[in-house]
């Protein structure tokens, strides 16, 4: 066990997600075992109400907007149970303008929002997400925003990052996953969709990178995604 940095409860150990052994999602949400421990992947405090991945770590100024931020407790009071902790955490990281952690917490929620097959929830915080995306120079993350508004139905956003994503530099893998988004988008799909169904060969080989992110990093985008360890 460990410790509530806010209210010193007694709070399960941060929890570590088993490294994915099934291919992703186009959003990158990992594939099994990994995919479905996702609602362990934030903890909430029963005793103060905090949330975090790790609760021994949240600093003074978050503890403070737990204690007295009015829309950290009517989010307690009237977010679905079933994304709170995402939801919760998002608002701690946004609140000390920390947009990583916030905008993936959103995605996060949305992702328990497909689980909990609540289709209005998941496109409203998808479209939260994608509101505080921060701008990046890199591909994956502009890949998962391409994947955020499609699936938020917003067709329109994402044809832009895709188009913008066009003229970068991609490496095949990623090339071959713009241009199945950019088909799925001149669809009209909303769908969930597999990295492999985008990578099918002969782009076999480069299939392996999108994997397993978990392992591929120790730091930068797939590392806060899958993050806290
Ligand atoms: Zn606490």
């Amino acid at each position: 066990m460990s410790v509530c940095a806010v209210c010193g409860a007694m709070v399960r150990p941060v929890f570590k997600a088993p490294a994915p052994e099934l291919a992703p999602d186009l959003d990158f949400r990992p594939g099994e075992p990994a995919r479905s421990t996702l609602r362990r992947w934030v903890a909430e405090c029963s005793g103060c109400g905090s949330a975090a991945p790790d609760l021994s770590t949240v600093s003074p100024e978050d503890a403070e907007v737990v204690r007295a931020d009015a829309e950290y407790a009517a989010l307690r009071t009237q977010a679905p149970a079933f994304a709170r902790p995402f939801l919760l955490w998002a608002l701690l990281c946004q609140r000390r303008d920390d947009p990583w952690p916030a905008a993936e917490a959103l995605l996060q929620a949305a992702w328990a929002a497909d689980d909990a097959e609540e289709t209005e929830w998941a496109a409203a915080w998808r479209r939260q997400a994608a509101a505080i995306w921060p701008p990046s120079t890199e591909i994956q993350p502009r890949l998962c925003l391409v994947d955020i508004y499609r699936r938020a139905g917003e067709f329109h956003q994402a044809a832009a990052v895709a188009e913008s994503l066009a003229q970068a530099k991609l490496d095949e893998s990623s090339a071959a996953i713009l241009a199945f988004q950019r088909r799925l988008v001149g669809e009209r799909d909303v769908g969930r969709q597999l990295m492999s169904s985008a990578l099918r060969p002969p782009a076999s080989r480069p299939h392996v990178s999108y994997q397993q992110p978990r392992r591929t990093a120790g730091s930068g985008f797939w590392h806060r995604f899958f993050g806290g360890g």
